[in-house]
């Protein structure tokens, strides 16, 4: 009666982001756009394609995300 494989059953913690990326993405800029806040970037991953917002407030500063990630594959409900 003890011929149960070992499947590892403990469950594991799940990460904050549920859908981490196995690599990490490489940002390509597609478009920029001015506004009073700062610049727009739309960002593109030339990996999986994803798609991210970025806002640059300043020239001279780094872009911060404004939305995270947006997965290309379709996984639509
Ligand atoms: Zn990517």
């Amino acid at each position: 009666m003890s011929a149960t494989s070992d499947i590892r059953t403990a469950s594991q913690p799940a990460p904050a982001s549920t859908r981490t990326p196995s690599h990490e993405h490489a940002w390509v800029t597609e478009s920029r756009h001015r506004t009073s806040e700062g610049d727009v970037l739309y960002v593109r991953c030339g990996g999986c394609r994803a798609q991210r917002i970025d806002l640059q407030r300043r020239s001279d500063a780094p872009p911060t995300a404004l939305t995270r990630s947006i997965s290309a594959v379709g996984n639509n409900p």
